[in-house]
């Protein structure tokens, strides 16, 4: 059966910041099927025709994010870094159970969902676990399973051995993809990095680890090796393949000619690099390289609100006052991050764009607020998104067309239950 939405307007979340008034979205067996203006759209005569008041956008694409850390949101406000892992986010990680990691990552997509956020690339402990959460909620995530050496873990070399074996058991809806998650170079041995990136490239499976997130973090590498972290990765055949490395705030212009070289893909964490005071990426060189970059909530112990669309606005906002010019980074790039941009970054074509034979990965955001107000032309439309729009707006949310968000209000699961589920487990890890 067609499924065929009427919006005011469709945003199409490409590039170029297309803007569809009037705008006609058909729906066949979870892709799209046609869209356009509805003056041109095809008779459909057999399709149930839902008219939707407000705007149509692509399901956000979280190219970076932790969602079980929603145990750990807002704790140790104002501790710097090392001090903050070392008292708070280690010790409570260290008491976590799989059953934690299920309903945390549950509740994190299901407020994901209802940001208007449709698939995540999540790297957290028990992977399978967190494929069940996204099972109940009905998103979508690319799972990257972590490699890390941690008190109580397998040894690495076995750890990759599941990690790959996992990733052949994903399943064929593209509902689940599994991925490889070494954590960084400054946490792991370099041969370990070489084969993670050599069975990842075996596998086409996606690479996804943390680069320069911080000025300190790679320091030793550097006094070590004489080598940025990109060009270590580079020596010892990391790079290649669909790596992506998420934050890549302290990169020369050396490092960006690498990543353009070996065609690495960055996940942006614009909110968790200004929380943690770990500096602004320089996003527009990556772009002005033709570097595939997606925006990243990172999980919300760093963020704290998994709220793409304000970090939207953020990226721009920072890019411009990096770069001094309000022309740095455009309303519609922005968006793009979000959308198109980051499926391109996580090397996924099916999904980020309202185009015929994409995912239907659908959202619906009320129009009918003063912040949407005045819309002179279609463009506008997609300006009050992102400079005064807000994820609250978000009314309806579809995953390769099934409903999962209606009228602001998640039909998978149960949000208040998993609410004081969250607080009880938060409050056990806390004490121990
Ligand atoms: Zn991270």
């Amino acid at each position: 059966m067609r499924q065929r939405y009427t919006a005011r307007a469709v945003v199409v979340g490409d590039r170029a910041g297309t803007v569809l008034p009037d705008a006609v979205l058909d729906v066949a067996d979870g892709e799209i099927a046609w869209v356009g203006a509805a003056a041109d759209a095809p008779p459909a005569a057999d399709a149930e025709v839902t008219a939707l008041p407000g705007l149509l956008m692509p399901g956000l694409v979280n190219t970076h994010a932790h969602g079980p850390m929603v145990l750990f949101r807002g704790q140790a406000e104002g501790l710097p870094l090392e001090r903050w892992l070392r008292e708070v986010i280690w010790p409570r990680e260290a008491r976590l159970t799989a059953d934690d990691v299920e309903a945390a990552m549950t509740a994190a997509s299901a407020e994901m969902l209802c940001g208007g956020m449709t698939t995540s690339v999540e790297m957290y402990f028990a992977p399978e676990r967190v494929a069940a959460a996204v099972g109940r909620t009905g998103a979508r995530a690319v799972i990257a399973t972590p490699l890390i050496p941690l008190p109580g873990t397998p040894p690495l070399a076995e750890q990759l051995r599941d990690a790959v074996a996992l990733a052949t058991r994903a399943p064929a809806d593209g509902t689940v993809e599994y991925g490889i998650g070494p954590h960084a170079a400054y946490t792991l041995p370099l041969p370990l990095l070489r084969d993670a990136a050599a069975a990842a490239r075996e596998h086409g499976l996606l690479l996804h680890l943390h680069v320069a997130e911080t000025r300190a973090e790679d320091a030793d590498l550097l006094a070590t090796h004489g080598l940025s972290v990109p060009a270590l990765l580079a020596s010892h055949d990391v790079l290649g393949g669909r790596v992506l490395a998420a934050h890549c705030v302290h990169l020369d212009d050396a490092d960006l000619e690498l990543w353009q070289e070996y065609e690495v893909a960055v996940a942006h964490c614009p909110a968790s690099n200004a929380k943690l005071a770990s500096g602004i990426a320089p996003v527009r060189g990556m772009l002005d390289r033709g570097l595939r970059v997606g925006l990243g909530t990172d999980g919300a112990a760093s963020n704290d609100g998994l709220d793409l669309l304000g970090d939207v606005r953020l990226a721009a906002q920072l890019a411009r006052l990096r770069e001094g010019s309000a022309t740095a980074l455009t309303a519609a790039e922005a968006f793009w991050l979000a959308t198109g941009g980051a499926a391109d970054a996580i090397g996924r074509p099916d999904l980020g764009q309202l185009a015929v034979g994409r995912r239907a990965d659908l959202v619906h955001v009320d129009m009918a607020d003063l912040l949407f107000e005045p819309v002179l032309s279609p463009p506008d439309v997609l300006t009050h998104l992102v400079w005064s729009g807000t994820s609250r707006l978000v009314r309806d949310t579809w995953v390769g067309g099934r409903q999962v968000v209606r009228d602001g209000v998640c039909t998978t699961v149960d949000v208040e239950a998993l609410r004081a589920d969250v607080a009880s487990r938060a409050a056990r890890l806390a004490t121990g």
